[in-house]
């Protein structure tokens, strides 16, 4: 059994760290911090990283028809035991520099870019809507790759056309949308709304493949349908609980300061915990408990 230290590391994110197995594999491994505020924050979420693989595994194969992906094993001895559970052997891509955001619903920066033009990514919108609104259709809202640190950045479908071609262009688009509709029903249909999500295509021997982490609730916005109500920001399905209280009286903490957060107590972290883990039961009708690892 080969241990991670066998295998180079060739990125880390803010969540994730990507490592290479050989010419044409990458292990994509999920750890359990958690981001909020644009801060990775110190107290992990005890069984994050293999819950959110367990979701990527579910959706990827509830919708392998639709699309080619770069999923080869989720349980398998050239995964190092560390890791099991929360680590994806993969397909290496060459990813397409799109960060490819399919929207149901006008949240976060849609609704910044709708409040001051109308449009979001040059897509025309309807008047009245508000924060939280259901679009009349899903839209295909690109938006550029940033380097670590630093935002990503909402662009129109002609600036994806000059960065990787017409025709990769559109094929991602379509897919895109495709990929959406199908994940947002799925949901749907078991209480959840799939307000926003995003996708990272990467292509191999000439094929456009879904890569990354697909329909996490690190990727995506889902939100609870028993409590969904336009007109202000909805509650996330699973940060809720890290937000309210970073954001409360008790932390102590300026999210407009340049501070760090403090630690979270040991109940939030409990309870968002809880919320991840009933976040991929709803979604998926499966038992984490289950789940390898
Ligand atoms: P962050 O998500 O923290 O903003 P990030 O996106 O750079 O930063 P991660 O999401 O942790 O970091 O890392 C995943 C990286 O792996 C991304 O750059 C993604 O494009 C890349 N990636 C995902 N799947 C593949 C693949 N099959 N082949 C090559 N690269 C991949
Ligand atoms: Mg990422």
């Amino acid at each position: 059994m080969p241990s991670l230290d066998d295998y180079p590391k060739i990125a880390a994110g803010k969540v994730r760290e990507l490592h290479a197995v050989d010419d044409d594999h990458l292990l994509l491994v999920a750890s359990d911090r958690i981001s909020a505020y644009d801060f990775v924050l110190e107290s992990p979420i005890p069984d994050k990283g293999r819950i959110l693989t367990a979701m990527s595994v579910f959706w990827f194969e509830l919708l392998g028809d639709l699309v080619p992906n770069h999923l080869v094993a989720w349980d398998d001895d050239r995964i190092p035991a560390e890791v099991r559970g929360r680590a994806l052997i993969v397909k290496r891509l060459a990813m397409l520099p799109v960060e490819a955001v399919a929207r149901g619903y006008l949240a976060g920066s849609g609704t910044v870019d709708y409040t001051r033009t109308g449009k979001v990514c040059g897509i025309e919108l309807p008047d009245g809507l508000v924060e939280g609104s259901r679009l009349p259709e899903p839209i295909y809202t690109p938006a550029t790759k940033a380097p670590l640190g630093e935002h990503d950045e909402n662009i129109d479908f002609a600036a994806t056309v000059e960065e990787i071609g017409r025709e990769r262009a559109e094929q991602v688009r379509d897919l895109t949308l495709a990929v959406y509709r199908r994940a947002a029903e799925h949901a749907r249909g078991h209480g959840i709304i799939l307000a926003d999500t995003k996708f990272e295509f990467g292509v191999r021997d000439d094929v456009i493949v879904l890569g990354d982490e697909v329909l996490t609730p690190d990727s995506s916005r889902y939100w609870p349908e028993e409590t969904y109500a336009p007109g202000k920001a909805q509650p996330s399905f699973d940060k809720q609980y890290v937000r309210d209280w970073l954001t409360g009286p008790d932390s102590g903490w300026d999210r407009h300061g340049s501070t760090p957060p403090p630690p979270l107590p040991d109940d939030v972290v409990e309870s968002t915990r809880a919320r991840y883990v009933e976040a991929y039961e709803r979604i998926t009708g499966r038992k984490f408990a289950d789940w390898i690892g």
